[in-house]
């Protein structure tokens, strides 16, 4: 028999397929790249990531390039995104890149977290989207949809360091598929499991959801 978890990601890889949204950094796989959009998406709106994500790669289309990179130049390129600090995380990694792991971006977690900027979201991301590894994502917009599918709880102040619950995303993750379950769940977040006025009613996980089950069923 299925299990509530086995079909939780089937659903929400079909949502995917029909609904998932399209990005440029999901449609390469140079690791470089999509480390680099990982660091520009942290804490940032998409719509600002778009408009700078291809002219940025355009330019800086290698680490060597991006270690060279002007810091000025790169605080000016990226002054959009917010977060002062962004320009010289990236100069950073990118140089840290070239001196420890000759210029490629290891496809190793303990080796990626050595990386300014790099935490475990990140790690994941690139671990899961460049490499293929069956690993979870966890953020705030992820574990709004856990808590409310599996009622799951978490006791830490800050959720998202929580390592019992990153155990728990991670037994959701279907092996071989991560790549499309962790995009389907991300946008899946934004689009109907959202914040306020989750879109229950037209959710095609309603029926195996706690928080639908709590409310009777009744949801907008
Ligand atoms: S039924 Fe509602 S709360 Fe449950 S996953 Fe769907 S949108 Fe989220």
């Amino acid at each position: 028999m299925t299990s509530k978890k086995e079909l939780f990601a089937k659903r929400i890889i079909k949502w995917y397929g029909k609904e998932g949204r399209s990005f440029p950094w999901r449609k390469t796989s140079n690791a470089f790249h999509i480390l680099i959009s990982e660091m520009m998406l942290q804490k940032t709106d998409t719509q600002k990531v778009l408009l700078i994500y291809p002219s940025f790669i355009k330019k800086h289309r290698t680490v060597a390039q991006l270690a060279q990179a002007n810091i000025n130049a790169l605080k000016k390129e990226l002054h959009l995104l917010g977060i002062n600090d962004r320009a010289r995380r990236l100069k950073t990694t990118a140089k840290t890149i070239l001196r420890l792991y000759d210029g490629k971006v290891p496809a190793d977690r303990t080796r990626l977290l050595r990386l300014l900027g790099v935490g475990d979201y990140i790690a994941n991301a690139v671990l899961c989207f460049a490499f293929n590894e069956d690993v979870p994502l966890l953020d705030t917009n992820v574990i709004r949809v856990i808590k409310r599918v599996f009622s799951v709880e978490s006791n830490k102040k800050r959720a998202r360091t929580d390592k019992e619950l990153w155990r728990f995303a991670g037994s959701l993750v279907p092996q071989g598929k991560a790549v499309d379950y962790n995009r389907g769940v991300l946008d899946f977040a934004s689009a109907v499991c959202k914040a306020r006025s989750p879109k229950c009613s037209i959710c095609p996980i309603n029926l195996i959801c706690d928080y639908y089950s709590l409310l009777g069923g009744k949801s907008s």
